[in-house]
């Protein structure tokens, strides 16, 4: 009887086994998807969407990022932000959009006492990096180009969403307009009801849900000494964004040395922390765009000194020694795809 018992103990096991063995995975080729690439905001936007609706989730979507790249690109001569570039002196009324990004800018210029300041327009115009006019400029032409950039000298009025500049500032919110466009995105997913999506605005990734066959998805970091494509790591998230911003985004190279687009207000040059890559895994975009930036500047240590003040934000850094420090929260999900970086304590 004992015996009998055990024989079908085994059976159960073997049949319960297979039952889930065989239980097929979902196939994510079957669900209705679509995906899209396009260039807009002066970088790559890539998306994928599950759901019926997929196609004109993306559309409307890039024509959301259209219409945001349109309000707040300084090279667009006619955009809310150059308007208020063009009219120093005056409060110049603008969009809702471009106000909120300009206030969120100005909340993090406070938050790294100036180190991040979207003031910094003149000297990215100096420096020109990704542009054809990029050189390295004369110590006198930084130094006075230096005295143009003092967010203080930004004033905001609320209740009319008017900005007013001080001749010969110059506005430049491109360090946090990307993640103001992301969380866009999202809301759009999010009303069509879209439970599974994928939005990558040139290293500016954020995603709704999980994938359909309910794993996570899985988002690179880039390696920031190669071209794009080259992943140290890969993180596993739903609902999440990671922001990384890196020295290999926009640079060019003179006599050995790597001159960036992140600039730091206090030397008035590519900011030299000791950083050359970061990136904010938090839940919106906006405050993690403009993170990624302010770390970048402020160094390993300010740096995350800043982000365990935040809640619910962890942050991954790369030194230029390919040493890797980041927040206790993602110690156990990150695996080294490459054996150069090296984690380290603080
Ligand atoms: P990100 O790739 O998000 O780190 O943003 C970099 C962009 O932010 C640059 O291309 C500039 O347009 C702008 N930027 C550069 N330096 C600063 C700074 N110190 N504070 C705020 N924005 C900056
Ligand atoms: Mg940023």
């Amino acid at each position: 009887m004992k015996y009998m018992k055990k024989i079908s103990l085994v059976i159960i096991v073997i049949v319960l086994f297979l039952i889930t063995g065989c239980q097929k995975k979902t196939d994510l080729s079957k669900i209705p998807q679509d995906t899209g690439t396009t260039f807009l905001m002066d970088t790559l936007i890539q998306m994928k969407v599950y759901g019926e609706n997929a196609d004109d989730v993306i559309k409307e979507s890039f024509a959301r990022l259209r219409e945001i790249e349109n309000e707040m690109s300084v090279s667009i001569t006619d955009s809310q932000i150059s308007k208020v570039n063009n009219n120093p002196g005056k409060y110049v009324k603008i969009d809702r959009d471009t106000f909120l990004v300009i206030k969120k800018a100005l909340e993090y210029a406070e938050l790294t006492n100036g180190r991040f300041d979207p003031s910094i327009g003149p000297l990215v115009k100096l420096w020109g990096i990704g542009t054809k006019y990029v050189r390295v400029p004369a110590d006198d032409e930084i130094t006075q180009t230096r005295k143009k950039v003092n967010y203080k000298w930004v004033e905001i009025n609320e209740e009319e969403y008017s900005v007013k500049v001080r001749e010969g500032m110059m506005l430049d919110i491109g360090a946090i307009a990307k993640g103001y466009a992301a969380d866009e995105v999202r809301k759009i997913v999010i009303n069509n009801n879209v439970k599974s999506a994928y939005v990558n605005l040139g290293g500016n990734v954020l995603v709704v849900g999980g994938k359909p066959d309910s794993t996570p998805w899985r988002v690179g970091i880039q390696d920031p000494r190669y071209n794009r494509g080259n992943v140290m790591t890969s993180i596993d998230v739903r609902d999440k964004t990671i922001v990384t911003s890196g020295n290999y985004e926009r640079y060019f190279e003179q006599d050995g040395i790597i001159y960036h687009h992140i600039i730091d207000p206090m030397s008035g040059r590519p900011s030299r922390s000791g950083i050359i890559s970061v990136s904010i895994i938090t839940n919106n975009s906006f405050d993690a765009d403009a993170l990624s930036t302010s770390v970048f500047i402020l160094g390993p240590e300010k740096g995350l000194e800043l982000v365990n003040k935040l809640k619910g934000v962890e942050v991954l850094i790369i030194k230029e020694n390919l040493d890797i420090i980041m927040t206790d929260g993602l110690k156990s999900k990150v695996k080294l795809l490459n054996d150069d970086f090296k984690i380290v304590g603080k």
